[in-house]
């Protein structure tokens, strides 16, 4: 059965048509500069890629293209072979700790949650409603980024800040990339053939957060109450000490809200290197002994393997080391650097196996400690599996 994964932000909307239980990519394809001058889409089939440029005003309207190029292209021959649309949803709060059935009910007590992520909930829920529209009666699932962590305990989601700032305003850790998190967990657990593993998983793209995971449960991870903490990324900067705002308001003259978009948006590599948010970028300038992007990436692999360093000890040592997502499918460089930096944990890159990019692999010695490997990501299969179970289930 075919069902489409979806990924709405406020001007763009991505998907990718599975075909289930095969988990074969039918076709996928990206919708940008909705509600803005030039927007256009692509769509990719059979390894080719179409570019049209038209007008789109809304979510509604790319929804509405969508499907017309659907049936057009031959992609599928009536609108019945959709069987289900699973959504990515950014924020579930603590209510939501697994994928949900959508509807407007559903709906109202997500977007309660939209003050918690008001870049990304609001956008997700317009593409909610425009499937809704355009495809009534077929079932529309909500998956968060958010839910995988709600298997943490307070003692690790919890801030020590006065405890009202959690009972009254809800200040705790909610931690993001679950549905990466928990599918490079489902994979290796499944390549290994155990279900009550310790693993470490590193998801280290644009974004980045590592995590603990004993037996399928999150023991910690690195995001926090925003996507904004933990370690260093393409332009957030990850943990810092919380005095700097303050200090840096007062001192540029701006706001907490210009001062947090700078923590966002012109840090990580970008803010350190100057050149940059790309690591390829940052790998080629360094590669020309370019200073700042050589301490970028030095910082970088620290922060990484620091975490990791912590989250086995969390664990009481883990059995496996995942890295994934952009530079962890396809940065041997940044493997490198990491895995060097956490020797002392007993780890051993075998450098004979880590030249490559994008696939499932060991890359430690036999005599490594702790086993680690590459396992690429996929969210958007992930996704159109849990629309799967809850379509079977209901
Ligand atoms: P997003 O968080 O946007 O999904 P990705 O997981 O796609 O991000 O990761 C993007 C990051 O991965 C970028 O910094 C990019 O430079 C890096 N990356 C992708 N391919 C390579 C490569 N071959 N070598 C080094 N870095 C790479």
């Amino acid at each position: 059965m075919k069902i489409l994964s979806i990924n709405a932000g406020s001007s763009s909307l991505k998907f990718t048509l599975f075909e289930l239980p095969e988990k074969e990519k039918v076709a996928s394809g990206l919708f940008e500069k909705i509600g803005l001058a030039g927007s256009f889409y692509t769509i990719k089939l059979n390894g080719e890629k179409i570019k049209k440029e038209v007008n789109i005003p809304n979510h509604t309207v790319a929804v509405e293209c969508l499907i017309k190029e659907l049936l057009d292209m031959g992609i599928v021959s009536s609108l019945e072979e959709i069987e289900g649309v699973g959504h990515r949803l950014v924020h579930g709060g603590e209510e939501f700790s697994e994928p949900v059935i959508l509807n407007e009910d559903v709906i109202k007590r997500v977007s309660y949650y939209n003050e918690f992520a008001p870049l990304h909930n609001p956008a997700n829920l317009l593409g909610v409603e425009a499937f809704m529209k355009a495809l009534p009666g077929v079932i529309n699932v909500g998956v968060f980024d958010t839910a995988f962590h709600q298997t943490m305990d307070k003692e690790h989601f919890l801030y020590p800040t006065p405890y009202e700032w959690y009972e009254k305003y809800g200040v705790r850790k909610y931690g993001f990339h679950g549905t990466s998190h928990r599918y490079v967990y489902g994979e290796i657990a499944k390549y290994l053939g155990k279900d009550n593993l310790k693993v470490i998983t590193c998801h280290i793209g644009n974004g980045g957060s590592i995590t603990a995971i004993d037996s399928g449960k999150v023991i910690d991870t690195s995001m926090g109450f925003t996507p904004l903490a933990g370690i260093m990324m393409g332009t957030r900067s990850g943990d810092i000490d919380p005095s700097i705002l303050e200090y840096i308001c007062n001192k540029k003259g701006i706001t907490i809200s210009e001062a947090t978009n700078e923590l966002n948006k012109k840090s990580g590599f970008l803010g350190i290197s100057d050149i940059s948010s790309d690591a390829r970028d940052i790998e080629d300038a360094a590669a020309n002994g370019d200073e700042r992007a050589i301490l970028a990436q030095n910082m970088y692999s620290d922060k990484i393997a620091n975490y990791i360093a912590m989250y086995n000890n969390m664990l009481g040592g883990a059995d496996v080391i995942v890295l994934t997502a952009g530079l962890g499918e396809n940065s041997s460089l940044m493997r490198k650097l990491i895995l060097d930096k956490i020797a002392s944990l007993g780890v051993e890159l075998d450098e004979s196996k880590n030249d490559f990019r994008g696939e499932f692999r060991c890359i430690s010695t036999e005599n490594s400690k702790i086993p680690v490997y590459v396992v690429p990501t996929d969210e958007e299969l992930m996704i159109a599996l849990d629309t799967l179970a809850l379509k079977e289930k209901n």
